[in-house]
């Protein structure tokens, strides 16, 4: 017997995150190397079905923020190289090497504990310098990176893989930080090869790759581009790839002074629909959207009226919308003409598009179109 299925769901649709690798793609150089950034779930898709789709459709490797995402990967049977983007602690030092995973490192403790555990497992780890330029979060001082690499090259157990940094700020209108902390990359880069070393330099996100060709260098990390959704509004033509999808489970007309849901936020001005839908905070549908955001039925974008429950939300139809129960329901996604994006969402919760993506619920079953490999 197969469980009971849910309507709710979000559909993710592999096509188009290999269309949006290839976008990226197009904007590289050919030898330019290109992580797939599938960490958190990959910004909710689902990280293993993503990350093999991005990787048939030409991305080089795949980066995480932590070790366990990195294991999980690795224990579907990814293979690729791995990069965990975030700071690992010492202690953490065995299983990432255990688990064949690239480590960002910038303090003497996590070179030391790095090396011990690949000389314990007899294979080289892979590290990666990492200098702050102006993110002010983790990384060496711009001074500091001489003796870490220093110490990186006298470890035999370690292979040094890279050099990198974070952008701050490329999706910002003003370019002038950005541009500031690659003339900061450049300084650290030229000191490092005057002492004969060259690692391979990797400094961009989606942002970063996409506005400023110059940040590419060796490797781009690219995360939001692949979920379709624009870094910043010049950006090329991107598909969102994830769609949330619910039902209306009860349509009633009502009349006007009909008040609607918790706290009674919502009372109607005149007679309409109010349609239920099967969807609510714990499905990622945030309750910042009770009165402000919009879903779509019956081809039309309405408004999200009441206060979304953990469960349920509700929606005012103008009279002559014909909706009923049943009635598919898109959160986020298209339907005929009319679309709501992570973008919009993230306008009306005065957030990121990023927060949205990752926000919607564990609860809510993935589905993947094409059906994964
Ligand atoms: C998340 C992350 C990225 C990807 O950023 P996007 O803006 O999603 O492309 C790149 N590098 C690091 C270090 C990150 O943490």
């Amino acid at each position: 017997m197969t469980g009971p299925e849910r309507a709710t769901r979000a559909l993710v649709r592999l096509d188009a995150i290999q269309t949006n690798v290839q976008v990226v793609r197009r904007a590289l150089a050919p030898a330019t190397m290109m992580w797939a950034v599938v960490k958190a779930n990959a910004y909710g898709h689902g990280a293993v079905p993503v990350a093999r789709a991005a990787l048939e459709a030409g991305a080089d490797a795949l980066a995480v923020a932590l070790p366990e995402e990195g294991w999980a990967l690795r224990q579907a049977g990814i293979g690729s190289p791995i990069l965990v983007l975030g700071p690992i602690l010492p202690e953490q030092a065995a299983s990432v090497v255990g688990a064949d995973l690239d480590a960002i490192v910038f303090s003497p403790a996590v070179i030391e504990a790095l090396a011990r555990a690949a000389a314990d497992r007899g294979r080289p780890a892979r590290v990666h310098l990492k200098v702050d330029t102006g993110m002010g979060r983790v990384g060496a001082q711009p001074d500091d990176v001489a003796a870490l690499a220093e110490r990186i090259v006298a470890e035999r157990a370690l292979q040094w893989a890279g050099l990198m940094t974070h952008l701050a700020d490329a999706d910002h209108e003003e370019r002038e930080w950005t541009r500031g902390q690659y003339r900061q990359l450049l300084r650290v880069v030229e000191g490092l090869r005057r002492r004969g070393w060259a690692p391979p330099v990797h400094a961009a996100n989606s942002a970063g790759a996409l506005r400023f060709p110059g940040l590419q260098a060796d490797g781009v990390r690219v995360g939001l581009a692949l979920y379709g959704v624009a870094p910043w509004a010049g950006a090329p033509p991107l598909e969102p790839a994830l769609a949330l999808q619910s039902v209306v489970t009860m349509a009633k007309r009502v009349p006007a002074g009909f008040r609607v849901g918790y706290g009674h936020t919502y009372e109607t001005a005149e007679p309409l629909t109010i349609a239920t839908v099967a969807a609510g905070y714990a499905d990622g549908v945030r309750r910042g959207l009770s009165n402000r955001g919009a879903a779509i039925v019956g081809g039309r974008r309405v408004p999200i009226v009441g206060q979304v429950s953990m469960d349920q939300l509700t929606l005012a139809v103008p009279r002559e919308v014909r909706v009923q129960v049943g009635d598919p329901v898109v959160l986020l996604g298209r339907q005929g003409g009319a679309a709501v994006s992570a973008g919009d969402w993230a306008a009306w919760l005065d957030t990121i598009p990023y927060e949205v993506l990752c926000g919607i619920g564990a609860r809510v079953p993935r589905t993947y179109l094409p059906p994964p490999a």
